[in-house]
């Protein structure tokens, strides 16, 4: 009889490994609070508008077409994949702004026009970063590392890669380029982490690499379209859900994960997989003893940012909106200062607007547009209605007087 595994969560990660344990022969058990799967890849649709809830980047497609190679599919037979131009776009102050383009000659262009020879520093920018992509994506994602050994038979210890932990994202940055625009282009990707660039490996160059060499793409449709084809492919594989199944407890005998307790009832395992936040699955799921880490150690912790949004359907088109648009049109280091440091609401934030319905059509009806705006914030806040509604007047401003239209 196959072993039994009991997996918590059904976002991305409970579904991908449900998908592998199932394909290895396990009889796979989806626990899933809610009562969908996909996590924080949720989606809201409501009168004829649709609006991706959580991600709404799609970089590195290369990884999505390995996982449904895995099970003998390709990306096709679950979605269109449309690759965006510009990819996204950044307004600064001032209206200036700058697209980051499917083609890489015209990013040169943009570059070289925002600070002279910069092109060529970008050109050996992304050479370096292809390489740290290329050893990060062949030896090291695809390891677990759960022990040493892993570093071992790998070639993780390339020279490359160590010393691309050793320094950081913004070091690289700023020793080649000046400009504060191609600065916070550069680094605005890690933002999104759990630290400012100054803290964040070189490392993730690799993701600027997935931005600009790769692209930037749109599964049509939205974001869900990628869960709903990872459940499909776990359902066809055998995989059991059990939905609206909150996991009060994991079952530990002898030291050894027995099972799960969910609603109150006990479910037997031979094999209990937390797919949950490792923190919330630490402290809420286990018991003292079993944990790796003990509650100082997760207070002393940097997690990623927290998001304030907005979702706005909104009865006209508003022609200059492109699909991805991050507005850094005020003080950026002190909106990240906020986030990290201070932890207070920012009074004028950077703000990232996406408008999927200028790339598809189906999302919202015609004529219309469908607006999330996301506003990062600290984690360490607590919700106020005042202000809430203060960023929201500023946002919606700042946003009508870029577009010139009334929103
Ligand atoms: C607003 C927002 C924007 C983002 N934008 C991007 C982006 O553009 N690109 C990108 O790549 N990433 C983005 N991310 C990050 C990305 O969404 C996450 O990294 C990813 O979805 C996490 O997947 P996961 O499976 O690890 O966790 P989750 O999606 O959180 O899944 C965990 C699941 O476990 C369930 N669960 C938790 N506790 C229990 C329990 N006790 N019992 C049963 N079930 C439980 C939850 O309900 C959930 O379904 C964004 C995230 C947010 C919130």
């Amino acid at each position: 009889m196959s072993k039994k595994i009991a997996i918590i969560g059904s976002g991305i990660s409970g579904l991908s490994a449900a998908c592998h344990l199932a394909k290895a022969g396990f009889d796979v058990t989806v626990f899933e609070k809610n009562n969908h799967a996909g996590g924080r890849i949720d989606v809201l649709k409501e009168n004829g508008f649709t609006f991706d809830m959580g991600p709404s980047w799609y970089w590195m497609p290369e990884v999505f077409d390995k996982f449904y190679a895995s099970f003998g599919y390709q990306t096709s037979d679950f979605y269109d994949l449309i690759k965006l131009n510009p990819g996204f776009e950044i307004i600064y102050n001032n209206n200036d702004h700058i697209s980051v383009w499917a083609d890489l000659d015209e990013i040169y262009h943009e570059f070289e026009n925002i600070e002279k020879g910069s092109s060529h520093e970008l050109k050996a920018y992304l050479k370096m970063a292809k390489k740290i992509y290329q050893i990060a994506m062949g030896d090291m994602v695809y390891k677990p590392f759960v022990s040493w050994t892993d570093f071992i038979d790998t070639k993780a210890l390339n020279i490359n890669l160590l010393s691309s932990l050793l320094y950081s994202v913004s070091y690289d940055v700023r020793k080649r380029f000046k400009h504060p625009y191609l600065r916070q282009l550069l680094e605005f990707p890690v933002i999104f982490l759990g630290a400012t660039a100054e803290k964040i490996p070189a490392l993730y160059h690799l993701m600027n690499y997935a931005a600009f060499e790769q692209g930037t793409w749109y599964p049509k449709g939205g974001m869900y379209k990628v869960s709903e084809a990872f459940e499909k492919i776990a359902k066809k594989l055998g995989v059991s859900f059990k939905f609206n199944s909150s996991v009060e407890k994991i079952i530990i005998d002898n030291k050894k994960a027995t099972g799960v307790k969910a609603n109150g009832n006990y479910y037997p395992a031979d094999i209990v997989l937390s797919a949950a936040d490792y923190a919330f699955t630490e402290l809420n799921l286990l018991d003292e003893p079993y944990r790796n880490y003990d509650l100082n150690y997760w207070n002393k912790k940097t997690f990623a940012p927290s998001a304030l949004l907005f979702y706005l359907g909104i009865n006209k088109k508003i022609k200059k909106l492109k699909h991805h648009t991050l507005f850094f049109d005020a003080d950026f280091n002190n909106h990240i200062d906020k986030v990290y440091n201070t932890h207070k609401w920012p009074e004028k934030p950077l703000f990232y607007l996406s408008t999927t319905s200028k790339t598809d059509p189906t999302v919202a009806p015609e004529n219309h547009e469908n607006l999330v705006i996301l506003v990062p914030i600290s984690t360490e806040i607590e919700d106020d209605d005042a202000s809430i509604n203060a960023i929201y007047q500023d946002v919606m401003q700042r946003l009508e007087a870029f577009t010139g239209e009334s929103i």
